[in-house]
């Protein structure tokens, strides 16, 4: 457990997002192997969906709500109820305008041969506009329900996959408070020496009406120091997020390629690790009236869309986790 309040991120607004044209080519540049191919035909639309609603019947899952740790035991229930067991709870302490909170992050592991690791990861907590609501319903279906739903999905569908890398399932809280869950979890791997290969966030990945059919790839190559603290890592980051693309070839997705910016990937690129995520580019509060309100229903969700993206990121974990 993690005592001490580190570095302070900002509260993450995605809302400056800027859209670039999607990639053209949809010639797959990495094959991949006919197992992939089935593992991909096996994504249930309807097992994302009730993970999904589950999740938003919370009236909340903001950090100061009474129901967070509920969302978490009901979290880890989950990954046993695969028949995972080797999971823990993440716990850290944050002071939140003068009060103490403990939070926890849900972390599961699936090992594989070698003790190398492809981190997937999504925050479960909700969040309303004004930032410190915490009675007010606040579904998150979209943000980030979303992204949760795929991991739990994933999770299932790799359970008896035999992998070279080992995959690390981890949902993290705190994230709209300012990346408090994956601040402490980075800490956390780095003083733990986990060898973390690559890592995927997911931060809204089913509501894509501001961007038609596209999902954005999120790569560490941000021009501002801020969302890009080490250099080292982009060139691998960028190589990353291009096999992303490439599965895209196996969906019905359009590809947008973008930087890193105010998510769960940015403690752990400051830490030096490869980091991608994906996003649906809809935290716009301008075209988004649903951002951070209560409207952010299961109703909103594109649930063929939802699927796809769940599809790229299997595709792409289980390309690089290898397949045995
Ligand atoms: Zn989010």
């Amino acid at each position: 457990m993690c005592k001490e309040n580190l570095k302070r991120y900002p509260i993450p607004d995605k809302t400056m997002t800027v859209y670039v044209k999607p990639v053209a080519s949809k010639v797959p540049k990495v094959a991949i192997d006919d197992r992939v191919k089935a593992l991909l035909s096996d994504v249930s639309t309807d097992s994302i969906k009730s993970k999904l609603h589950k999740l938003s019947s919370y009236h909340t899952r903001h950090t100061k709500s009474k129901y967070i740790h509920e969302v978490a035991q009901w979290l880890r229930s989950e990954f046993e109820s695969m028949g995972y067991n080797d999971l823990f709870y993440h716990k850290y302490n944050e002071n939140i305008d003068g009060t103490d909170y403990e939070l926890k992050n849900v972390i599961c592991n699936k090992k594989g041969r070698n003790n190398k690791w492809v981190l997937i990861c999504a925050h479960y907590d909700s969040r309303m506009e004004r930032i410190d609501d915490h009675t007010s319903s606040a579904p998150g279906a979209n943000d980030n329900a979303s992204g949760v739903g795929a991991i739990l999905e994933i999770a299932r569908l790799l359970r008896q996959v035999d992998l070279e890398y080992g995959v690390q399932f981890a949902l993290f809280s705190g994230e709209e408070q300012g990346l408090l869950g994956s601040k402490h979890y980075a800490k956390f791997v780095k003083e733990n020496n986990l060898s973390i290969y690559r890592l995927i966030n997911l931060d809204m990945i089913g509501y894509p009406q501001l961007n038609a059919g596209i999902v954005l790839i999120e790569k560490d190559d941000h021009s501002d120091p801020a969302h890009n603290q080490v250099s080292g890592n982009d060139e691998d980051s960028i190589e990353f997020a291009r096999i992303m693309a490439d599965m895209s070839s196996y969906t019905d997705l359009k590809i947008s390629l973008d930087s890193i910016w105010n998510s769960d990937y940015e403690p752990f690129e400051a830490e030096g690790y490869v980091v991608v995520g994906a996003y649906d580019g809809s935290a716009n509060e301008d075209q988004n009236p649903h951002y951070h309100d209560s409207s952010d229903t299961p109703s909103l969700i594109d649930w063929t869309y939802l699927t796809s993206v769940t599809k790229l990121v299997m595709a792409t974990v289980l390309t690089v986790s290898k397949i045995r």
